[in-house]
């Protein structure tokens, strides 16, 4: 019975509110966009600093969506800050507004793509999957190892172990390559991801080019960078998209690497900050400084080492520190995870670590190129769930 009055509400539902889907807006602050749709600035002065500081790294390339009923009110919008939380502002029954943290619903699944080569990788991953961030993740790992326009042939197969994110049925979010392989003329090339979160060949050699430092001596993380983070004791979810490094007011900031200062000013959440646009296209950031050397503006080189600011405790910040971020594009990643590592090969424990990961991804390779999938399909996945092509909807075998 409650069911059927359920579908009889459904349309009437559907006619009363729409869906509005809408992407960030470049360089818009939060603010302006609250201004903007009419809604209380009081939502962001209510929220606590560090959900203040969030709504300054949301990508350009978020997919937003606007819950409107049909006398044009705003019911909901939500905002995804990265691929683990969202803003969700909302009316509450009491005809105001509120907003909150909440995290973004997706599945992961575990998925091996087997291939072989008909045109070049990036066309025949993307080809397979659909998955354009999966084919440049893989374009990229192999770059300047492998000489794809010259040595690759038709029939060359390429396996990838990943991971893979969906929301709603659909790709989201950056798949997670835990390894990758591809053969060209019978010689393997093949890497894998340390338990680090970095690749390395076969022989456990780094793959990676380390070009950055950390912009601080002696560095003490005080805070380390996550995407989401439950809070027990306030009950909410809480994210960290960059580093923080407890020093003493007036410490010497450095820049991680070569690049051109892209920003050098006042920002809300950040206080005076800088931001380095780097050659191999990340952006690092460095936040609540005391003050900027002198001569330091935007178009201005730096060199890596070079001086570039004091750590200070402007903008919203609880005590003296450097707030260091990095971003590809206009989303945060992990610094830590491209800063120089001392490291000559592996040994002792993290040897025996690295030479499981490898043996454990070797058995993978292996077995998808003896069972070579059925062609037609092109990929198959590890578990028990694939995805329609057409409808990219997940199902189950
Ligand atoms: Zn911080």
């Amino acid at each position: 019975m409650g069911r059927i009055f359920l579908f009889l509400l459904l349309p009437i539902f559907i006619f009363a509110a729409q869906v509005k889907p809408f992407k960030w807006n470049n360089g818009e602050s939060f603010l302006n966009f609250l201004e903007h749709k009419k809604l209380p600035l009081s939502l962001y002065y209510n929220m606590d600093k560090e959900d203040q500081k969030l709504t300054e790294d949301i990508p350009y390339t978020a997919n937003c969506q606007m819950l409107i009923s049909s006398k044009k009110t705003i019911k909901q919008i939500l905002i995804p800050v990265n691929d683990e939380l969202q803003l969700q502002i909302y009316l509450t029954p009491k005809n105001r507004y509120s907003m909150r943290v909440i995290p973004i619903i997706s599945e992961t699944y575990k998925e091996v793509l087997y291939t072989q080569i008909k045109s070049v990788p990036y066309d025949d991953i993307l080809k397979a999957t659909g998955s354009k961030n999966l084919a440049s993740i893989f374009v990229k790992m192999f770059k300047g190892r492998v000489n794809f326009k010259k040595d690759l042939k038709a029939g060359d197969p390429l396996v990838i172990v990943y991971e893979q994110k969906y929301r709603q049925g659909k790709l989201f979010s950056m798949p997670e390559v835990s390894g990758a392989m591809i053969e060209i003329g019978g010689t393997r090339y093949a890497l894998y991801r340390h338990s680090d979160g970095r690749f390395y060949d076969i022989k456990g050699a780094q793959i990676e080019k380390f070009i950055f430092k950390l912009p601080i001596r002696n560095a003490r993380i005080t805070s380390g960078f996550t995407k989401s983070r439950y809070h027990p004791v306030l009950h909410r979810y809480r994210a960290h998209v960059g580093v923080d490094f407890g020093a003493r007011p007036g410490t010497q900031i450095l820049s991680t690497g070569d690049g051109k200062v892209s920003f050098a000013g006042y920002s809300n959440g950040y206080g005076k900050t800088i931001k380095i646009r780097h050659s191999n296209g990340l952006t690092s950031l460095y936040a609540h400084q005391r003050g900027f050397k002198p001569g330091i503006h935007i178009g201005s080189n730096v060199k890596q080492g070079e001086l570039i600011g004091f750590v200070g405790s402007t903008g919203l910040s609880s005590g003296p520190h450097l707030h260091f971020g990095m971003y590809d594009g206009s989303t945060p990643i992990n610094p830590m995870g491209v800063m120089k590592k001392k490291t000559e090969g592996f040994s002792g424990k993290e040897q025996r670590v690295f030479v499981a990961i490898r043996s454990k991804l070797d058995r993978i390779f292996n077995e998808k190129l003896r069972t070579k999938p059925i062609k037609s399909r092109g990929y198959d996945f590890q578990d028990t769930y694939y995805v329609d092509k057409e409808s990219f909807k997940v199902k189950a075998f």
